[in-house]
């Protein structure tokens, strides 16, 4: 996609530290990182959010996710894939972040805004997403 800031980093239009890349996958740098070794795992294939990628553009992106920790020596570490503004999303092409957590200060904070279990509740809902499945 021509606007597509990945798109244009895929094709080599806008630079970036490029960490791995086959013909399906590259992954390379965060350039505004949350913790050393930040980085970005995206599939070639242009879409917004991960319904929108086909599953043979999926399949190497967690294996590449997790070369980058191993790379990083990061020990604590979160994998994190956002869709959609609410859900934090600003680069509309997807991508998975590396994101190393070397202390309680650096990396990713998380808000875990859990609720008490209403069991019919959760019943119900199981009931109406398992046949989608
Ligand atoms: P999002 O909030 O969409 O999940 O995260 C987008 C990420 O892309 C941010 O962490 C941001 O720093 C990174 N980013 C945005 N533009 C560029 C760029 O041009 N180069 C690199 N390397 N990272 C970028
Ligand atoms: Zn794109």
């Amino acid at each position: 996609m021509a606007a597509c800031i990945f798109c244009k980093i895929i094709k080599g239009e806008i630079p970036c530290f490029k960490l791995f890349e086959s013909d399906k996958t590259l992954a390379f740098l965060d350039i505004n990182p949350l913790s050393k070794g930040h980085a970005l795992v995206i599939p070639k294939f242009h879409g917004a959010t991960l319904t929108d990628i086909p599953d043979e553009h999926l399949s190497e992106l967690l294996p590449v996710a997790k070369k980058l920790a191993t790379a990083t020596g990061a020990v604590n570490f979160n994998i994190l894939q956002n869709n959609g503004r609410i859900a934090h999303q600003i680069v509309d092409h997807v991508h998975f972040h590396m994101i190393p957590k070397p202390n309680e200060q650096e990396g990713l904070g998380i808000s875990w805004p859990q609720k008490e279990t209403d069991m019919e509740a959760l019943k119900a809902l199981f009931e109406e997403i398992k046949p989608k499945v």
